[in-house]
């Protein structure tokens, strides 16, 4: 039996006052022959009740609610199993258009013909579930100060947590700390780390497992239905020591940090006192006093030296964020051991931030600790084995010169997600790519840079995934997210990266982070459980379904899934993993033979919307542009722009899409064949500071732009017709502009010859 579809047009908001509101139920019932169409004073409140009653009672399949925006209403349940689409007339329509005009009426109209022909096209979602039981045990990997907060935080919720630890023994990098800066108020002591506290609690926790000295060997499958191997860690990986197998549903990386290799900087490895801020930490947990590795005699002097390769462009450009508290903190344990003692702290900026400042008063109120901003220059070892060290002093405009017994260097923070080696020829090519002596030179440089920059990690989780074993990490191996929407994910679904490993942090932060990323685990085991997406389109149950029997192994599905969903078997033909993919439709974007679809979104659905609309033929005079517009900035821009009554052109029908990657082009081929005088697609700003919600979803569609001018050119026409832009929803104010340029060159250009063929 056919579906029974409904719809109900709602005139308040000011839409029956700036529209023809008879002649909408018309192009319902008569033109699109839709069986039941009421009109409602709105869909909110007591009104929105009656919809839903009517609903029940006309025992409707589809509705279509033609007034506010979906993203402005309250959050309505509605009868199970009813297909529900928003036409937004009041934002769209009604609050950017004048009142009472033919174009006004023309686009209402249209909207309305685009989503009944959406709805009729639209089938029930059904959500996704695995023949095996979702698994919501939670992999921590790392055994530091994250790994053991996210343990702790996830097994007192109920969850049981398998945690793996690469060393003999848990605590990471805060375990070989003597004290911490100070957390408490008023933040002028040294604390106790508290590792030794949050150890035993974790190894003490009955639904905790604990594995030192193991690593992971592999993890294959995806989110719910993860199997992991544990190795021994350390030994020959030819031949690995099996430690144990298991399910998680989930995995919280918390691999921490080491310190960047600060090289040849100022002696160091040259001059055996010149040392690391973390070999000072380890001499004083380990002996409690300072000596000098040359001679082992006790230290009464040392020079701090800050951004050890941080915030420095030809090294590691970012800062490391403790580098600075932790001279302050070592300043103090020398004081404390000898008040006769001095600590030199050399910096550029000291960045102490929040009640952190109070610690920095602290130091500066001392009379032995010597804060002094310059640039050193030179650090050499003198006839005694003193070291002299030659500072630019910036304050003073003189230059300096310090003899003291021990220099320690404050070297930065490097993710264990980067290969070093990579980094350093990242860093490398990027000074050659400036200065390099030919242009030749410098343009290889350039080439390495873009080759490196998003170097692969090592192989820390092992991931049985097509495109490679780790997270995939940005720059300086820090793995990718969205730092500005959602920073815990991952381009690895379920997989959520925490700690420093994350992003530079200190341990008070770490242990926030691992909170953060524990309760996206639980999330993720709960949601997959429910057959649901992840962020970001959280709560969705449809997922993509390949018609393979139509496939022709081109693999580009499988090499454009943002999110590594889609292994492949021998032949090329995908095989997809559901629970890891987020619905993006970029597969479906990607897929030239278009067999690719979502129960609630495919090719035929979009297509139906494109087709339904009604172009004026070219005697009219009334272009028609069609808008492919991501649902995750574009289009809430689009209700801000309504909300906030600004002008948009009439000549504009905006289809929303998941994400510009999924706009396939079949699309675009069509909207012109019959008749659509331009294409505008607009999507998320993409790189690494703007990330595309789905990652490069929006960078694909600019790429693919030249195959559709191609096709355009074949058709003869003006590759001018179509034309991309990236936007963030912070630019609304912009879109206007957009619509009316791009109507602009179009009336230039003229009419598609297509019209009316
Ligand atoms: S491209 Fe997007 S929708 Fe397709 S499989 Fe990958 S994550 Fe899922
Ligand atoms: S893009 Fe389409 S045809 Fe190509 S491998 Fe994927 S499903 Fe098959």
């Amino acid at each position: 039996m056919a579906d029974k579809i409904g719809v109900f047009i709602c005139t308040g908001y000011g839409i029956a006052e700036a529209l023809d509101v008879e002649a909408l139920v018309k192009v319902v019932t008569e033109e699109r022959g839709v069986p039941f169409c009421r009109t409602v004073e709105s869909c909110e409140g007591s009104d929105l009740a009656e919809i839903i009653r009517d609903i029940e009672a006309e025992e409707l399949d589809k509705v279509v609610i033609a007034g506010i925006s979906g993203r402005c209403d309250e959050v309505t349940v509605f009868p199970a199993n009813v297909i529900v689409e928003k036409v937004a007339l009041r934002e769209h329509v009604v609050w950017c258009q004048p009142p009472g005009e033919e174009d006004t009426q023309m686009l209402a109209e249209d909207y309305l013909r685009m989503y009944i022909a959406k709805i009729e096209k639209m089938k029930p979602v059904e959500p996704f579930q695995p023949e095996d039981e979702i698994d919501r045990t939670i992999l921590v990997v790392g055994g530091g100060v994250t790994g053991l907060t996210s343990a702790l935080a996830a097994a007192r919720t109920g969850y049981e947590v398998r945690l793996v630890e690469q060393a003999d023994r848990l605590g990471g990098r805060l375990a070989d700390q003597y004290k911490s800066v100070p957390t408490r108020p008023p933040y002028r002591e040294l604390e106790d780390t508290g590792i030794e506290t949050l150890i035993a609690e974790v190894e003490g926790h009955p639904r905790i497992k604990v594995y030192k000295s193991a690593e992971t060997g592999g993890i294959t499958g995806a989110p719910g239905l993860f199997d992991v191997t544990l190795r021994a860690s350390g030994r020959d990986r030819s031949a690995p020591e099996i430690v144990d197998e298991f399910r998680v549903g989930a995995v919280v990386q918390a691999t921490g940090w080491r310190p960047s290799d600060p090289r040849e900087h100022l002696s160091y490895g040259q001059v055996p006192d010149v040392i690391l801020n973390v070999d000072l930490e380890r001499m004083v947990k380990e002996q409690g006093r300072i000596t000098r590795p040359s001679d082992g005699r006790s230290v009464k002097s040392i020079a701090f030296i800050q951004c050890g390769g941080s915030r420095d462009p030809d090294h590691h450009s970012y800062c490391s964020s403790i580098c600075c508290l932790t001279s302050l903190k070592q300043a103090m344990y020398l004081r404390e051991s000898d008040d006769q003692a001095k600590a030199f702290i050399f910096y550029e900026f000291i960045r102490t931030p929040a009640q952190y400042e109070d610690f920095y008063r602290r130091a500066q109120e001392d009379p032995g600790v010597f804060l002094t901003r310059g640039d050193v220059t030179d650090v050499a070892r003198d006839d005694t084995g003193d070291l002299m060290v030659s500072v630019n002093d910036t304050m003073l405009g003189e230059q300096i010169r310090v003899k003291v017994d021990l220099v320690v260097l404050a070297a930065g923070m490097q993710p264990n997600s980067a290969d070093g080696e990579a980094i350093r020829a990242f860093e490398e090519a990027k000074v050659t790519a400036e200065d390099g002596e030919s242009e030749i030179q410098r343009q290889d440089a350039a080439d390495k840079v873009e080759k490196l920059r998003h170097h692969e990690g090592t192989e820390i989780l092992n991931l049985a995934y097509r495109q490679g074993p780790d997270l995939p990490v940005l720059e300086f191996g820090f793995p990718d997210s969205h730092f500005i929407c959602f920073p815990y994910e991952s381009r690895r679904t379920g997989i959520y990266p925490a700690g420093a490993v994350r992003q530079p942090m200190d341990g008070v932060a770490s242990r926030d982070d691992a909170l953060g990323a524990a309760l996206k685990a639980i999330q993720c085991v709960e949601m997959t459980a429910r057959g649901e997406a992840v962020h970001p389109r959280a709560g969705d149950t449809s997922h993509p379904d390949f018609f393979l029997q139509r496939c022709t192994q081109c693999k580009r599905c499988t090499e454009e899934c943002p999110f590594g969903v889609l292994n492949e078997d021998e032949k090329g033909t995908p095989l997809l993993e559901v629970t890891r993919c987020r619905r993006c439709g970029v597969c479906m974007g990607a897929c030239p033979e278009r067999i690719v679809s979502f129960q609630d979104y495919s090719v035929e659905i979009v297509a139906a919307m494109i087709k339904a609309v009604d172009v004026p033929d070219e005697f009219e005079e009334k272009p028609r542009i069609l808008a492919l517009m991501c649902e995750n900035d574009a289009m809430p821009a689009l209700d801000l722009a309504g909300r906030r009554r600004l002008h948009l052109n009439p000549h504009v029908r905006v289809v929303p899409v998941r994400c510009l990657g999924s706009v396939n082009v079949e699309w675009i081929n069509q909207a012109v064949s019959m008749g659509f005088d331009g294409v505008l697609l607009i999507g998320c700003k993409y790189g690494d500071d703007n990330q595309c919600h789905f990652i490069k979803g929006s960078e694909l569609a600019h790429s693919r732009g030249d195959n559709i001018r191609e096709k355009l050119e074949k058709m003869a026409l003006e590759s001018q017709r179509v034309e991309l832009h990236q936007f963030q929803i912070s630019d609304y104010e912009t879109l206007p502009g957009i619509f009316d340029d791009f109507v602009e060159v179009i009336e230039e250009i003229g009419m598609n010859p297509f019209k009316g063929m």
